[in-house]
């Protein structure tokens, strides 16, 4: 590693969380391939048919975690532009920087802690 720029671990941090997230939702469409097979063997579009509540409970759970998973890696991806723009860092709303502990912990971070706090 050259220098001591902040941006050199956000970097990093942000590639293996990019790397992460996209392992991720490889597993979970895996697992939705198999839940919507898993339909397909039984009357799953029976609301009488306990395993077919069953399957479609756990579709949705799935579905659920594809969404955020997806919300994941665009913010990810958002956080990289941002590094390459050279706004990372930076709030979004009051221009301010953002504390390196907040980008250590969530380093998909638009906002400062105080303008999170408000809710923004
Ligand atoms: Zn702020």
């Amino acid at each position: 590693m050259v220098g001591l720029r902040m941006s050199d671990g956000a970097r990093e941090r942000l590639d293996a969380e990019r790397r992460q997230t996209l392992a991720r939702l490889a597993d979970l469409t895996e697992d939705f391939d198999a839940v919507v097979a898993a339909s397909r063997d039984t009357n799953a579009d029976d609301e009488h048919d306990p395993e077919g509540a069953t399957i479609a409970f756990e579709r949705s759970q799935v579905q659920a975690l594809l969404r955020q998973a997806r919300r994941h890696l665009d913010e990810v991806e958002a956080a990289l532009e941002r590094l390459g723009a050279g706004t990372y860092g930076t709030c979004e709303v009051c221009g301010g920087p953002i504390a390196a502990e907040r980008l250590e912990a969530r380093s998909v971070a638009r906002t400062c802690i105080t303008c999170a706090s408000k809710g923004r």
